[in-house]
């Protein structure tokens, strides 16, 4: 949108979405601003302030000094916190779920749905005492004991894709606060009220001031993240090519950082799979979120005589998908299945790999471009698309798509199918459909992906696991939430102790040994 189209907002009244530092809203004055749309509608619903470099360093340093108060609380005391913010999350889970649609687009389910996942991660974090407990070697020499202690890093930032506007956060900020450290979220530009609602929640549960802090912006926001001296780790969730940058620059300025990437989810069906079931899951993975998940299925490699029966059962699903808005007029669940795609200019670029697809080589089985919806509404609509005859060259194969366009690529064996897989650069989630279980076991074992769903096609992991990809799907050595989650959060250290009796101390200038 223009600068003249922003200042009409602006005399209009619109409301802008301001940044969370310090425990209250902190409205920006660096002068740069987005839009936030409604992709039902197609109309600007509001601002969205753009953090300076100054507005960063502010943040930075009011975390920064909240750190040392909150590194001290009890463990019991953060872990009380925990259980109070998983009250107020799982009360409030419509009105959070309100929000994502309105913003995002996704129907009132899924947002609900993304609501409760989020919500396993505060769980978690409800277990922190436990969680943190180290190692201890009494005896490790003669009255010596040696044990690990599990601190935290100081100022972590989360930076956060459109996709999922709170829960991605949610796999971060619930782990890391509870750590102990401090923490500043720069969430998405796309749809970014949902983060202001949930630090007011943090501070209703008795996060202190300080200790979660929310900067909206751009790439100057999280270019100054990634350099700022104080901020000692950085989890970021997003496209590759942002993944790759972010985990360049921040581990050249010193960071610890986990950046996952995009994805080219792949679902692998064997001729002895039941078709209605992988059909169902097939559906159900691909257009779910207008097929904006990291963990959506983008391609279903068909071995063998399952495809023409496998297609078939698909094309049959998907005439009966309801598309449209999230929300009715008055607020409520409008009922349908698939909501629109985030922006205008996204809902073309997936448009566009359907129309080139024909060119490439593939066949158009269903054009999403000639829905209803498509043609008929003013919101970023695109009905499902369905491109048959996909071979690996082609660009839509190759590309993350991120929108509801499934590929069926078509082998004649397992070893096939299981190259195809192997060989994409991205490794992200990808699933198995079969009655065998040896054939089941054997993919788990072959399969070059971080994970992996056995008649399950999207295997997000429960929150006491931990989330990550493999690949072009994440850089960096810890994945995301649960046991990693902490590990990445904190740094060990050792302590060698001994309390000797005064009486046998003596001078030794040989190396320490242990017997
Ligand atoms: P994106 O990479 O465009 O943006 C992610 C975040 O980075 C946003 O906060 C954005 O403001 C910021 N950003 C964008 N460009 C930047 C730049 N050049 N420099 C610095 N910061 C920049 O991603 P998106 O479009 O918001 O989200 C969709 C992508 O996220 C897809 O590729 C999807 O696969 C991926 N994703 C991955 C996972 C995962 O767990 N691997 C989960 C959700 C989404």
């Amino acid at each position: 949108m223009a600068i003249a189209d922003i200042s009409t907002l602006v005399n209009l009244g619109i409301r802008t979405v301001n940044h969370w530092i310090g425990g209250r809203l902190t409205a920006s004055s660096s002068g740069r601003s987005g839009v936030v749309w409604n992709p039902a509608t197609g109309q600007a619903q509001a601002m969205v302030d753009f953090a300076s470099v100054e507005e960063v360093d502010h943040a930075v340093g009011v975390a920064k000094r909240a750190f040392a108060e909150w590194r001290a609380t009890p463990l019991s005391r953060r872990a009380e916190v925990m259980f109070k913010l998983r009250e107020l999350v799982d009360s409030n889970r419509r009105r959070i779920a309100e929000m994502l649609t309105s913003e995002h687009g996704k129907t009132l389910p899924d947002a609900m749905g993304e609501v409760a996942r989020g919500l396993e991660n505060i769980e978690f974090a409800c277990g922190i005492p436990n969680l943190l407990k180290g190692g201890f070697s009494e005896q490790a020499s003669r009255g010596i004991d040696v044990y690990q202690i599990r601190q935290p890093l100081g100022v972590v930032a989360g930076i956060t894709p459109f996709n999922f506007p709170a829960m991605v956060p949610m796999w971060m900020f619930p782990s890391a606060i509870a750590c102990g450290n401090t923490f500043i979220l720069k969430p998405s530009e796309k749809d970014p009220s949902v983060s202001l609602y949930v630090a007011e929640l943090l501070k209703q549960a008795g996060v202190p001031d300080g200790v979660f802090n929310v900067v909206q912006g751009d790439k100057v926001a999280v270019d100054r993240l990634l350099e700022h001296p104080d901020v000692k780790a950085i989890s970021f969730v997003g496209s590759t090519p942002v993944a790759r940058s972010i985990y360049e620059t921040a581990t050249r300025n010193g960071k610890r950082v986990q950046a996952l990437g995009g994805a080219k989810n792949h679902m692998l069906v064997l001729p002895d799979a039941d078709i209605p079931m992988a059909a169902d899951a097939a559906i159900s993975a691909a257009y779910g979120s207008a097929g904006e998940r990291c963990m959506a299925i983008a391609v279903v490699v068909a071995v063998g005589s399952v495809a023409d029966p496998l297609v078939a059962a698909i094309r049959e699903r998907m005439a009966k998908i309801k598309v449209g808005p999230g929300l009715d007029e008055a607020g409520k669940d409008a009922g349908n299945e698939m909501g629109p795609l985030i922006t205008r200019e996204h809902r073309d670029r997936v448009a566009s790999y359907v129309a080139n697809a024909a060119s490439e080589g593939a066949t158009v089985a269903v054009d999403g471009r000639q829905h209803d919806a498509a043609s008929n509404r003013t919101g970023f609509f695109l009905g499902p698309s369905l491109l048959d005859q996909v071979q690996p060259g082609m660009r839509c194969y190759r590309d993350e798509i991120f929108g509801p366009v499934l590929g069926v690529v078509r082998v004649d064996t397992y070893d096939q199918a299981l190259r195809v897989i192997n060989e994409n650069p991205y490794g992200n989630g990808v699933a198995i459909f079969t009655r065998d279980g040896g054939a089941a076991r054997q993919f788990q074992f072959d399969v070059e992906a971080g994970m992996v769903g056995i008649n399950v096609p999207i295997p997000v992991p429960v929150a006491y696991y931990s989330f990550g990809g493999w690949k072009a799907s994440l850089f960096g050595d810890l994945h995301v939430y649960g046991p990693e989650g902490v590990q990445f959060y904190t740094r060990t250290k050792v302590v060698t102790s001994r309390w000797p009796d005064p009486g046998a101390s003596q001078v030794d200038l040989g190396f320490p040994q242990v017997r």
